[in-house]
């Protein structure tokens, strides 16, 4: 766990958040702030910062994460109407919380380009 981490400390359950799923690799819980119906963020247990901070060593847990979003896609009845998953890096992609994640939206149509 990373020090005033924000995400490592949902992920430790020092900060409350509403858990959709959790095992030994991620943790899945709704955004405070969700900007779709279905707004989720999934996150590695693991501490790692952005996207370009990913070694091979992560390539399991990349998988994992793909396969989880799109299990939640099913459970969340978002996966036939359609969804979004979203990594937001560094200052131009929009990144606030520097601890990877994935957000997961849908229950609505989608805008194309992002803003
Ligand atoms: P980013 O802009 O880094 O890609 O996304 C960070 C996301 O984390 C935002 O969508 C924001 O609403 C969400 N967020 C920030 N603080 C909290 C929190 O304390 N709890 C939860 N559940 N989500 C948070
Ligand atoms: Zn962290």
């Amino acid at each position: 766990m990373v020090d005033n981490c924000l995400f490592c400390k949902i992920v430790a359950g020092v900060i409350p958040a509403d858990k959709v799923y959790e095992d030994e690799l991620v943790v899945a819980f709704k955004d405070i702030d969700p900007q779709a119906p279905v707004h989720l963020l999934i996150i590695p247990r693991k501490h790692i910062a952005r996207i370009t901070d990913i070694t091979d060593e992560d390539n399991l847990l990349i998988a994992h994460i793909h396969q989880v979003a799109v299990m939640l896609a099913k459970d969340f009845d978002i996966a036939e109407p359609g969804f979004r998953l979203v990594n937001n890096c560094n200052e131009d992609g929009g990144q606030a919380v520097y601890h990877l994640h994935y957000h997961l939206l849908g229950g609505r149509k989608m805008a194309w380009p992002p803003g």
